[in-house]
């Protein structure tokens, strides 16, 4: 999992250099810090973090349009992003449900589409881990009682996504000899003939 976290920072960075140019996605609680890196979005939680049961809400927006899944980059449009960080016992939990619609052309039928996704984002934030083994790609680390707002978000959502993008799970993919969309209806090409029925066709002629 750590290599996956690896992966996912790594597009993080990328991604950065050229995001939040738009205006006016960012509101709630988030503030937007440039680093040499780019602008990343913080979440201030210094006034919950003592506090059992205190919340701090957030709404922003991702840009992940140069992000690639299957063979192409469907993430053309903004991915919403609306949830809160609760002090829950003393423990900092973040839940989130990200939203945005994927335009993609599918890596089983070739067919151009239009999918929406909804992901779900439940996250722990510590200001330290106790041991090694706390450490999941669930459990980010804070800094100075901020939490990187678009690592969390962006690390949900990519582990959400499916190696192989396709317009629906039970695409039924092209013929492999006609070429024909078989989610359209069975295609005119005859079912290979089973070799224990050839051998009866034989029998029979023989008769
Ligand atoms: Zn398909
Ligand atoms: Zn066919």
């Amino acid at each position: 999992m750590r290599q996956k976290n690896t992966k996912v920072k790594r597009f993080f960075w990328e991604k950065c250099k050229k995001a939040f140019d738009k205006q006016g996605i960012n509101r709630y609680n988030i503030s937007c810090t440039t680093m040499k890196q780019g602008i990343i979005m913080l979440l201030r939680l210094s006034k919950i973090m003592d506090t059992p049961d205190s919340v701090v809400p957030f709404e922003t927006a991702l840009d992940l349009h140069d992000m690639q899944f299957g063979s192409n980059c469907p993430v053309t449009e903004p991915v919403a992003a609306k949830g809160l960080v609760k002090n829950t016992a003393g423990v900092l939990l973040l839940e989130a449900e990200l939203k945005t619609v994927l335009h993609g052309i599918c890596d089983r039928c070739a067919s151009p589409f239009e999918r929406e996704v909804v992901v779900p984002v439940r996250a722990v934030l510590t200001a330290q881990l106790q041991n090694e083994d706390e450490a999941d790609e669930w459990t980010f680390l804070l800094q100075d009682d901020t939490a990187d707002l678009d690592e969390i978000l962006t690390t949900a959502f990519v582990l959400n996504m499916d190696s192989k993008l396709l317009c629906k799970p039970s695409c039924k993919g092209l013929c492999c000899r006609c070429g024909k969309n078989l989610n359209d209806g069975p295609c005119s090409c005859r079912p290979e003939a089973d070799p224990r029925l050839a051998v009866l066709g034989q029998l029979l002629k023989d008769k």
